[in-house]
């Protein structure tokens, strides 16, 4: 019998582990990849250490319930199982991140691509797909100035969002599918750094801190997350500004609590500090009462929100009203948002194409069969941790094995 041919469209996460299960179970598959060489974004993960999965369960957003569909056969552990299995030893972190052992993303790319030679896999660069056609014979592949390629009897779309354009996700893959019936939900930035007012953050640039965030929209509470916030020259960035950054927009405030990563929760504690504070420093400069709590830099800008002067002040001079408010600003800062970073800066995309459409056991578009989608060109998208690679590497498996062991119907040996 001669074997099933499989286009795969995108050489990243999804693309990488779709090619080899396919191939695994005797497909003959070729690999089209836009840029010069496949695993651009792959290399950038994590700042190079590559977050690949995480095995504490946390909700998706999009249409998150496909991912949970997705993870019943493909989840944290047969994940693990699969590197463990193509000779990447894992370490997984406290939190539940996942990394190479050798928290290398290069490592991940270096055993992906010496399977894909293991199994014949042909990767052809510079190759962006700009369209695709079914006939009597299979589907039908046009490639971008290259004319036309096939016939396939699978294809597999896994060409990613629009996040971070220049590791090679362009957008280009929704229009594949687009042409095929399937419905686009609008791409937007998500994890990605939030704009800020400029005037209320000026000096900070370069500052991390601990804090609990909270989008907030108007006085409805948002999406809140706790763990490093970075200032920058526009606005905040860091992994739990990014993880708020997905639902926000101008207009809406980001709340920071800068006390309680410090250990004072309840307001009685916050105040109480300040008071105990207020003594220790009587007949000093009133700014020393925050001395040792924030950076200096820091405590000016509270101060400031707080409207309370600390300039040519002695300590013991601030008043009940004025400690009052010092507590109200170490508790909920909050800064307003003007906008946020897009896709050039965003590390994933929300929306994408509608997952309805789709099966989450095959990856198999309902409407065209032999067309499959996986990864981030579809409407799903997870907080940060592994949780975007976990969906694009386990949807790219399934898709790659298109029911076959999944469903326990292993027929063919791999090459
Ligand atoms: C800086 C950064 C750091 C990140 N860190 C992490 C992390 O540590 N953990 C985590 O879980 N997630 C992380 N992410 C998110 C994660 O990388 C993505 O969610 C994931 O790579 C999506 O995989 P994918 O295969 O669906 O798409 P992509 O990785 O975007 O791959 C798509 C591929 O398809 C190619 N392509 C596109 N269109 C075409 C076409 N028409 N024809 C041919 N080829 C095409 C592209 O060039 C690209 O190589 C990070 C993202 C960024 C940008």
């Amino acid at each position: 019998m001669n074997p099933q041919r499989t286009a795969v469209i995108g050489g990243g996460a999804a693309g990488l582990t779709a090619a080899i299960t396919a191939a695994e179970q005797g497909d003959s598959v070729i690999l089209y990849e836009r840029m010069d060489r496949i695993g651009k974004k792959l290399l950038a993960t994590g700042n190079g250490r590559c977050n690949l999965l995480n095995t504490t369960p946390r909700p998706y957003f999009g249409q998150g319930d496909f991912a949970r569909r997705v993870f019943f056969l493909m989840g944290p552990d047969k994940q693990i199982t699969f590197w463990h299995r193509h000779g990447l030893r894992v370490w997984e972190e406290e939190d539940g991140r996942v990394y190479p052992a050798t928290f290398q993303a290069a490592t991940v790319l270096d055993v992906l691509r010496f399977h894909l030679e293991r199994l014949r896999v042909e990767v052809l660069t510079g190759a962006a797909a700009d369209g695709l056609r079914r006939s009597d014979q299979g589907w039908h592949l046009s490639l971008a100035g290259q004319g036309e390629q096939g016939p396939f009897d699978r294809v597999i779309v896994t060409g990613g969002g629009k996040a971070q354009p220049k590791l090679g996700s362009d957008g280009s893959a929704y229009g594949l599918l687009l042409a095929q019936g399937h419905r686009l939900r609008t791409p937007k930035p998500a994890l990605t750094a939030l704009e800020t007012d400029r005037q209320a953050i000026r000096g900070l640039s370069g500052l991390r801190v601990k804090a609990n965030v909270t989008l907030m929209h108007g006085t409805r509470r948002g999406a809140k997350a706790d763990g490093e916030v970075l200032f920058t020259d526009y606005g905040l960035s860091g992994i739990c500004v990014m993880d708020c950054a997905r639902d926000a927009l101008p207009g809406n405030t980001l709340t920071l609590n800068l006390s309680a990563p410090l250990g004072y929760h309840a307001r009685s504690e916050v105040l109480g500090e300040l008071q105990r504070r207020r003594n220790i420093w009587r007949g000093e400069p009133a700014s020393r009462i925050l001395c040792g709590l924030v950076a200096p830099r820091l405590g000016e800008r509270l101060a400031e929100t707080a409207g309370v002067p600390l300039g040519g002040r002695r300590a013991e001079q601030l008043s009940k009203d004025e400690l009052d408010a010092l507590c109200g600003a170490l508790q909920s800062w909050p800064l307003q948002i003007t906008g946020k970073r897009g896709f050039d800066q965003a590390q994933v995309t929300a929306g994408g194409i509608d997952t309805d459409d789709f099966s989450p056991i095959t990856l198999e578009s309902t409407l065209a069969p032999g067309l499959h989608a996986a990864g981030e060109v579809l409407n799903v998208d997870g907080p940060c941790g592994g949780y975007n690679l976990m969906f694009a590497f386990g949807s790219g498996m399934l898709a790659g094995l298109n029911g076959r062991q999944a469903l326990g119907r292993n027929q063919t040996s791999g090459k």
